[in-house]
């Protein structure tokens, strides 16, 4: 199998961090500059076949990394998050957690963010919460 983000060795140039456990590259595909991936050395999928502590490692190394890349690409929010599966997107079959910093300027991402903002019309009633949150309630309990 040969899975691109397993040979970190021939991605020297656009590691922007490594250590043990995790390592940081830029996206080749941007949401916005500065864009990075976050990824476990050990390949995994998705992040529940991580143990809890390459979790806390990973979240840890994001926690720190945080503040600098945004200092770097002078950024001050941004959105973190992961594709898992090909229906939720994802590219690459090893887990890697999105960082986007985002500035007050349109990026690609407010496509996505957009249907959230402007679609009021999918506003759920309090009774539909209420019943949704009852159902899911039920089966992880
Ligand atoms: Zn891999």
């Amino acid at each position: 199998m040969s899975c691109r983000f397993c040979h970190f060795e021939n991605m020297k140039e656009e590691i922007i961090y490594s250590d043990e456990d995790v390592y940081a590259i830029v996206s080749d595909t941007p949401l916005s500059h500065g864009h990075v991936l976050v990824i476990s050395k050990r390949h995994v999928e998705r992040l529940e076949e991580l143990g809890i502590r390459e979790i806390t490692t990973l979240f840890q190394t994001i926690k720190n990394l945080i503040p600098q890349l945004l200092n770097a690409v002078k950024a001050r929010d941004y959105n973190l998050f992961i594709n898992a599966g090909s229906q939720a997107n994802q590219s690459v079959s090893h887990l890697h957690v999105h960082i986007v910093p985002r500035r007050s300027s349109r990026n690609h991402l407010d496509v996505f963010f957009d249907a959230f903002v402007e679609e009021e019309s999918r506003r759920l009633s309090k009774e539909a919460i209420k019943r949704v949150a009852y159902s899911i309630r039920e089966k992880i309990h």
